[in-house]
């Protein structure tokens, strides 16, 4: 039973990028005093770390934003289709000046625990510089493509030029011109870095270990019309994101699978929708592209196609082509330009996986099992610690003095990916075992269903709300059979940040809700609805 001690704040969250700038607007509005703290000396999250050559969105950017302001819609106006990391971060600039978020936020000041306290219901929140403070509610906004995934590669340390994971990209800038480049992995960052870095770089050497489907991304100007036509639709546009199954403004489902199609009507069908770009491709042309093994393989056979038709040397292309698991049990990448780089002289692919692994980064550079190749700047493309790194990072410690790092030693589990059994009055923001759909989106339906939680439990008095372990073994059990009939279950083979295997020594686990976004967030509004029977709810002490 909690004690009605005060805290210093109602709230305290980790993490001020959409989802911090998100909570402070609506608990704000809820009568709640908040604080959020993050590391980093800007505001932006992903948008303040990921400051690599290319970096951009890969939702179109005007439905990849916050969308509870009618008065921030209509006066932001996005240059292009997928907004560069430096026009997102002013966005986010923007919201903060305007919905006067900043007195809520502390930058410079990384969290390294959070405690519960039985006696009292509260959390002590701890910063690096030993500083603490309490607070009712804790979040977790962290980001759940935060963490990097640093591989343990040998004499990473001997390297005399730069050496840096790609979500650090020196905040200062970093010339590369004239300089000799290596890049190990090859997913979405280097599918966006790559093209711009090949432009001036002396050279640029990609270290592949697993291809993807890249997809056309076709970048487009904002024109005034466009512009017009998104204003006069915003609504309709949100609407479109909220109801569909990964969180984006496509229209889809289309009514039509590849299965029951002639293939000529498939071919052109494909054919038509290639040049629009965006993952439009993959739900706006067939609706069985992700559920049918059969389907799924005419598609990925028509984008190997594209693959040979855009890359110059048949050896190559056929090194940049996906073979062993289906569409999307890797997240595909947009492309602007990534395979016509490797028709420059300047690009060089090597096959880690099959022809020469990686032994060790050397003084010099990075040396195979067949060749030491000389760079002046190593750059370290290998993905994130997805949805649990950010959180694990933090020693964050719940009821039975249990961490969050050890209670998803073996699987990560959550409820609905906003909570966790054990862990009284914490919130996540996308956290495991939510979908992985159009962020924003995500973001703000958790934002609701928080919001509304604790505005539950400040009037009606109740001190602490501690997630039902029943009903987080219920999710858990959900979600992984959901999955089990799904194509991604066929990517357990593959080393997909999306089952967590792309971490070395971790055991692969649905880390995603594979229902559908649009399911889901239904089923967050059911649960408003019904008051919340996935917790506890325990009265404070007069
Ligand atoms: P990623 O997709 O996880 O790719 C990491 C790459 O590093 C893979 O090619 C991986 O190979 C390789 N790798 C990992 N460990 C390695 C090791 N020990 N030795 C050699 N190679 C290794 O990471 P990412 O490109 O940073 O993208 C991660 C996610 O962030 C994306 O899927 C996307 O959701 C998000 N992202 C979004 C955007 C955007 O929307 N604009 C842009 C960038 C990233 P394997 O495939 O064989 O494991």
């Amino acid at each position: 039973m909690a004690s009605p001690q005060e805290p210093d704040f109602d709230v305290i969250a980790i993490g001020a990028g959409f989802a911090g700038l998100g909570l402070i607007h609506s608990l704000r509005d809820a009568g709640l005093s908040i604080r959020v703290f993050d590391r980093a000396s800007d505001i932006g999250g992903t948008w303040t770390w990921n400051r690599y050559p290319g970096a951009a969105t890969d939702s179109e950017g005007y439905y990849y934003c916050l969308t509870f302001s009618k008065e921030i819609l209509d006066e932001w106006s996005w240059s292009e289709r997928y907004p560069g990391w430096e026009e997102t971060h002013r966005y986010l600039h923007f919201v903060a000046d305007k919905c006067d978020l900043w007195p809520h936020i502390q930058l410079n000041s990384e969290v390294v625990s959070a405690d519960f306290q039985e006696d009292s219901g509260l959390w002590v929140v701890t910063t690096a510089d030993g500083a603490t403070c309490t607070c009712r509610y804790f979040i977790s906004a962290m980001g759940m493509i935060s963490e990097p995934n640093v591989p343990d590669l040998k004499g990473v340390d001997t390297f005399k030029g730069p050496c840096f994971h790609s979500s650090r990209w020196p905040q200062e800038g970093l010339d590369y011109a004239g300089k000799r480049v290596g890049i190990i992995g090859c997913g979405a960052t280097t599918v966006q870095m790559l093209p711009v870095m090949a432009e001036t770089a002396a050279n640029v050497t990609v270290f592949q270990r697993t291809p993807n489907f890249v997809m056309p991304a076709v970048q487009k100007p904002m024109t005034p019309e466009w512009e017009k036509e998104i204003k006069d639709n915003y609504e309709e546009i949100i609407a479109k994101c909220r109801n569909h199954v990964f969180g984006m403004a496509f229209d889809s489902p289309v009514g039509r699978n590849l299965a029951d199609t002639p293939p000529d009507e498939v071919q052109a069908i494909l054919e038509e929708h290639w040049p629009r770009g965006s993952f439009r491709f993959v739900f706006e042309t067939f609706d069985d592209l992700l559920s049918n093994a059969e389907s799924n393989k005419v598609v990925s056979e028509f984008i190997a196609g594209k693959i040979r038709e855009r890359v110059n040397d048949p050896e190559l292309a056929d090194l940049l082509t996906p073979k062993d698991y289906p569409l999307f049990a890797k997240r595909p990448p947009l492309d602007h330009g990534y395979f016509e780089a490797y028709n420059r002289d300047n690009v060089q692919l090597v096959d880690i996986k099959d022809r020469e692994p990686i032994v060790a980064i050397t003084e010099k550079g990075i040396r195979t099992d067949a060749d030491e190749y000389e760079f002046d700047i190593i750059v370290l493309a290998t993905g994130f610690q997805a949805y649990t790194g950010a959180p694990e990072a933090v020693a964050i410690r719940g009821r039975g003095d249990v961490t969050l790092k050890e209670k998803w030693a073996t699987e990560s589990a959550s409820i609905m990916g906003v909570c966790v059994a054990d862990f009284p009055n914490m919130f996540l923001i996308t956290g495991p075992q939510a979908p992985f759909a159009n962020l924003p989106t995500s973001i703000e339906q958790n934002i609701l269903w928080i919001t509304d939680c604790i505005k539950k439990m400040e009037s009606e008095g109740y001190g602490v709300c501690a997630p039902l372990r029943e009903a987080e073994e219920a999710w858990v059990a959900e979600t992984a059979e959901i999955h089990a009939q799904t194509l991604m279950a066929q990517g357990d083979r593959v080393n997909s940040w999306m089952m967590g295997a792309n971490i070395e020594n971790k055991n692969p686990r649905v880390l995603i809700y594979f229902g559908g976004a649009n399911v889901y967030y239904d089923k967050l509004r059911e649960s408003v609805a019904q008051g919340f029977p996935e917790l506890a709810f325990e009265r404070a002490a007069n």
